[in-house]
């Protein structure tokens, strides 16, 4: 796949380069640091989910609360996966 570089502008750069050839802009890195935030960002929802799923169990919302644990506790867990799987 081809990309286009995000510092210069360069287009075409292969994205298995490790670095723009015309102005050394790290591409690697910052693909590592995307991905590192989509799955931040996954922690943060799975999080949200468990406190609304709480707050509907204590308010007698039960089947609907224990389906929104499960999935905060599932992106959670995807969360980290994910991190640890594209960090290696
Ligand atoms: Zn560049």
């Amino acid at each position: 796949m081809l990309i286009k570089c995000p510092e210069c502008g360069k287009e075409n750069i292969s994205n298995q380069a490790v670095a723009c050839p015309k102005c050394g802009y790290p591409l690697k890195a910052a693909t590592i640091e995307a991905t590192g935030k989509r799955y931040k960002g996954r922690q943060v929802m799975g999080a949200l989910a468990i406190v609304v799923g709480f707050i509907l169990i204590v308010t007698d919302h039960f089947a609907i609360g224990v389906v929104l644990l499960i999935l905060g506790l599932f992106d959670i867990i995807m969360g980290y996966v994910g991190a640890w799987w594209h960090h290696g």
